[in-house]
């Protein structure tokens, strides 16, 4: 094996001969992405990034489907981080557009906006339960900072909203969505997930009507071709050849302080690199299956514990120029198998062609579920009658179709999880010449921008060990 002029490795003169390299970062997601645009921007260009499929951007891809565009998952880019959204800015430039569109739950039957306001509550549910929604929020809000601590998340939505509203609506949708009961979640999936279902939000609506306040999706920054324009641009900026297709990394060598080999399958074969870093964005239980020696038992039990949501998505391309104005769709009846739909074209009217529209429909399950392992057109049949039923879609509009399964989603962020975690990540910490990021890597339920800032301190952090 040679390496290049960038000190990477020449995959045209490869041979399974193992040869010390630079920086190995692995996976070409988002966090993998960043990495490597971080690496060029230091000036350091002596690093290769290993992806095992034949395209980038992870689980946050567009993919094309005819005239199509979709998402792989309704994505959106949160401007949390003043720094990452400059990036983003500078990244796409004109193609980075701010979409305004509102975010509805499907509620008995109807649609109604979401988070949920008192007209809407009124509207969904009647007099009665209006009634006893409002005296139940207003009690968790009387006796809410009591000193005891919050046991799970369902007793943080209970204490939050009132137990009305969080048994109707998210108790179910987080139970679907993360598949654990409300009393094994963290209330840390809160922190992340209903940002908008404030109480300053109904005060506001109380006080100056229903439009006054944000909604759950509200105004965020997207792509003109998609949020996958996001990693596509991130790979334009990293030098030729040093992203590498087909590479599915199978095993970690290790001694008592550092990561001293990596061995890759290419499809035809299989080969050793050595890397001086090694920089990793595959989910940490993968990592540490894949390491040898093997862990400690205390290690190995962890990570028996740590676990990842999937998600299939169906899609279907419709042809209506329109099903509704939203940006998701929330679905909160639990005889659904699915939680969530967005229309593409409502984010950018690049993503289906005139007068067409498309929905993609999120199934979250684990890979051990049937769902996983369902016949596509089984999916897409009883999604299509499903929908049909509602009056969402009318069955002849459905011109084509398509699934897509998303693999390590979501890290469930169970009861204990943060200890348990810790566990595993503690592990890996004491190999000097590794680092680890990324929504598997650091099990860390994060979105794009956080794994933009945390590249840029990783890559300030290798730059600093390897002077
Ligand atoms: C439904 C849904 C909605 C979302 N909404 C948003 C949103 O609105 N905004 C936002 O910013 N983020 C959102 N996200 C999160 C975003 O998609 C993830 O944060 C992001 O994809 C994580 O990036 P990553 O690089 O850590 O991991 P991934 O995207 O999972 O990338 C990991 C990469 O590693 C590769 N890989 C895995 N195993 C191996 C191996 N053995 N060898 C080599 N390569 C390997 C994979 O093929 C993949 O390319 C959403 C995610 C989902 C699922």
């Amino acid at each position: 094996m040679v390496r290049n002029r960038h000190g990477a490795i020449d995959m045209a003169v490869e041979d399974s001969e193992s040869e010390a390299i630079g920086v190995a970062i692995l996976g070409a997601g988002p966090a993998g992405l960043a990495c490597g645009w971080a690496m060029e921007e230091a000036g350091d260009i002596g690093y290769c990034v290993f992806e095992k499929s034949s395209v980038h951007g992870g689980n946050a891809r567009t993919v094309k489907a005819g005239e199509f565009l979709y998402d792989t998952g309704p994505h959106r880019f949160h401007a949390r981080d003043e720094n990452a959204t400059r990036r983003i800015g500078e990244l796409l430039g004109a193609e980075l557009a701010t979409v305004s569109a509102p975010a509805r739950i499907c509620w008995k039957g109807k649609f109604v906006d979401f988070p949920l306001r008192p007209f809407q509550i009124l509207k969904g549910g009647g007099l009665w339960y209006t009634l006893r929604a409002s005296f139940n929020f207003m009690m968790s809000r009387i006796f809410d900072h009591r000193s005891r601590e919050v046991a799970h998340f369902a007793d943080y939505a209970k204490r939050r909203f009132g137990k009305t509203i969080a048994e109707t609506f998210l108790i179910p949708f987080s139970e679907r969505l993360w598949g654990m009961k409300g009393s094994e979640l963290s209330p840390d999936i809160a922190g992340r997930r209903l940002p908008g279902f404030s109480v300053l939000g109904l005060m506001k609506d109380l006080l100056f009507g229903a439009k006054s306040s944000d909604h759950l999706e509200g105004r965020f920054l997207y792509p003109r071709l998609g949020y996958g324009q996001i990693s596509d641009r991130m790979a334009d900026k990293l030098s030729k050849g040093n992203l590498l297709y087909g590479k599915r990394v199978i095993g970690f060598t290790a001694n008592d302080e550092r990561i001293v080999s990596v061995r890759i399958n290419d499809g035809a074969t299989e080969y050793e690199i050595k890397p001086e870093v090694v920089i990793n964005t595959l989910p940490i239980t993968q990592v540490v299956q894949m390491l040898e020696p093997t862990p400690p038992q205390e290690v190995l039990d962890a990570v028996g514990k740590l676990r990842f949501r999937d998600v299939v998505l169906v899609i279907l391309f419709l042809d209506v120029p329109s099903v509704s104005d939203a940006a998701v769709t929330y679905f909160q009846n639990a005889e659904y198998e699915f939680s969530r739909a967005h229309e593409p074209r409502n984010r950018s009217s690049a993503m289906s062609p005139e007068g067409k529209t498309s929905l993609v429909v999120e199934f979250p399950c684990f890979q051990s579920e049937e769902i996983w392992m369902r016949e596509d057109s089984s999916l897409i049949e009883g999604l299509v009658s499903s929908l049909h039923e509602m009056g969402l879609i009318d069955r002849s509009a459905v011109i084509g179709a398509d699934v897509h399964r998303l693999p390590d989603a979501y890290p469930v962020y169970f009861n204990g999880y943060g200890e348990v975690s810790e566990v595993v990540l503690n592990y890996l910490a004491k190999f000097g010449n590794l680092w680890s990021l990324g929504r598997g890597g650091s099990y860390f339920y994060g979105h794009v921008h956080d794994f933009i800032t945390e590249a840029a301190d990783v890559i300030r952090a290798v730059e600093s060990y390897r002077k």
